[in-house]
């Protein structure tokens, strides 16, 4: 198992339940330097009240955590108390490096602190580790200062500054609502126009959003992110920010100078800061010897099993990318899993 998040421990959880022992036949590998997965480098203003609802763990609930409390916090005493009640022996921090082809039919995991091999993978590194910025003319002669959401601590380093914020996802919006009584200025832009969703986001929506992402991942493509399917939630934040005209959104500029940002209609904007809130991409460089890549840019997934290797499941990928989502696609692999280690005979 690569990964103790939600998605590698809610898979371990689903191991162990079936009898598969930790630390006898399942190492769980993590390179990060506690429990709490992508959590535990979410930004403190990130409180547990402000993330969008976060699924608890099979066979352990996440009650009485206090709203106000950084969410970076709560995860992280939740996780570490799961595993140690789980016996789930997370070893860390173990960089997976690579994933060969080794003999007999085992795969060899290489990593920072040795090599093993194995029968099967469990893929869940999650995408905290690659944060996707995308390119812009004249974005190297930037004097100012560029950072991507990973590298976000709170708004309170941006007073006076003035800052554009890039990006249509809740992260974009979350940077805009916190900055706007700290800096000189804020300015959105988004490459499409967001879309506001009405309402609770109920059962149905939310099945027909992992639908569309799922139907991208068995072809191939690269998942999209859920927030592109789904909508932003039109919550009492929300909707003052757009009251005050702080979630104002312009279209993605055109190109970027030393002192700020510019649309092809002449119109600039300067900027102290850009703060690119462009999400993340899959977290997978570690398969490339594989070559599981689809010529689409993404793997093909059928449930949680690559098409191209079945001994590679990929949980917290595409349609399971989400703290529901994982739980669920878990215990999907397990189910895979026995019944491909029930099929072939264990190699010398
Ligand atoms: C700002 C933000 C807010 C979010 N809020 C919500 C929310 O409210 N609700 C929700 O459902 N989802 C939310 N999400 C999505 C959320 O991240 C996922 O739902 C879930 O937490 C991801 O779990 P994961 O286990 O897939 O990945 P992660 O939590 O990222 O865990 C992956 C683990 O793999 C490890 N790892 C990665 N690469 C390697 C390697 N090569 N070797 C060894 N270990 C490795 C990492 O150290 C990490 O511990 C949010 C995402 C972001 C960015």
């Amino acid at each position: 198992m690569i990964g103790a998040g939600q998605a590698g421990l809610a898979t371990a959880y689903h191991l162990r339940r079936t009898g598969f022992q930790p630390g006898r036949d399942v190492v769980v590998l993590d390179h990060s330097p506690g429990p709490g997965g992508a959590w535990q480098f979410r930004w403190p203003s990130l409180t547990f009240g402000k993330v969008h609802g976060m699924h608890a763990l099979p066979g352990m609930e996440l009650t009485g955590a206090d709203p106000a409390r950084p969410s970076a916090e709560v995860v992280r005493e939740y996780f570490d108390r799961y595993e140690r009640t789980f016996d789930l022996r997370v070893r860390r921090p173990v960089d997976v490096r690579a994933v060969r082809e080794g003999a007999g039919g085992r795969l060899l995991v290489e990593t920072s602190d040795g090599t093993w091999s194995t029968r099967a993978v469990v893929n869940a590194t999650g995408t905290w580790d690659r944060p996707f910025w995308p390119r812009r003319p004249g974005q190297e002669t930037f004097r100012g200062r560029q950072l991507h959401t990973a590298q976000y601590t709170g708004p309170e380093e941006f007073a006076g500054q003035r800052v554009v914020v890039v990006g249509g996802g809740a992260s974009g919006t979350q940077h805009l609502l916190e900055l706007a009584p700290y800096a000189a200025a804020t300015t959105w832009v988004t490459r499409r126009p967001p879309v506001f969703r009405e309402g609770p986001f109920d059962q149905e929506a939310g099945r027909a959003a992992v639908a569309l992402v799922a139907d991208r991942v068995r072809q191939g493509l690269p998942p999209r992110s859920v927030v592109s399917v789904t909508g932003l939630p039109l919550n009492d934040a929300v909707r003052q920010g757009l009251a005050d005209g702080v979630l104002d959104r312009r279209p993605m500029f055109d190109r970027i100078t030393p002192d700020g940002v510019e649309w092809r209609d002449g119109l600039r904007v300067p900027a102290d800061v850009i703060l690119w809130a462009t999400g993340f991409r899959a977290a997978l460089g570690h398969l490339a010897p594989l070559r599981l890549r689809e010529p689409g840019g993404g793997i093909r997934v059928e449930g949680t099993r690559a098409v191209a290797d079945p001994r590679i499941h990929l949980i917290g990928y595409g349609p399971s990318a989400s703290t529901v989502g994982a739980n669920r696609a878990g215990r999907a692999a397990v189910r895979d899993i026995r019944r491909l280690l029930a099929e072939e005979p264990v190699a010398a």
